[in-house]
């Protein structure tokens, strides 16, 4: 196991730091609309981060249109970047996909991605901050 350095802010921190569209998505597990997110066509090269605490999360490479509404991305920078947790949440069973660094909620992930991992992280754009390269 690695070791990572975590960012720990409380609650009323948070709310302080994100707006409240980000708190909502980030903090309190909430879902953008679809389509609605800035970075779904957003096809520069570059890496997104964690909008809540600049972890790299994706890049630019893995991301594909998956006609979703959502940044989709088929893996992640680093696996140790990410945490994934079983949600059971809207009668669903879907695996939710957590910043490493600070747990904050990013999107899901599915098994219906391209190759070469089969993987669809489906992500909120609220949750990244684009970091062109
Ligand atoms: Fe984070």
């Amino acid at each position: 196991m690695s070791e990572r350095k975590k960012v720990i802010r409380t609650d009323a921190e948070w709310k302080q730091i994100l707006s409240p569209e980000e708190y909502y998505v980030l903090r309190q597990k909430g879902t953008e609309p679809a389509f609605t997110g800035k970075y779904y066509h957003h096809k520069e090269n570059g890496i997104y981060l964690c909008a809540a605490c600049g972890n790299e999360l994706f890049s630019s490479k893995a991301k594909y249109d998956s006609g979703s509404g959502w940044p989709s991305f088929f893996e992640p920078i680093s696996y140790d970047n990410i945490e994934t947790e079983m949600d059971f949440s809207y009668g669903m069973r879907r695996i939710e996909v957590k910043c490493a660094s600070c747990d904050s909620h990013l999107g899901h992930v599915f098994n219906d991605g391209p190759k070469p991992t089969g993987k669809r992280y489906c992500i909120n754009s609220i949750a990244l901050k684009f970091k062109k390269s």
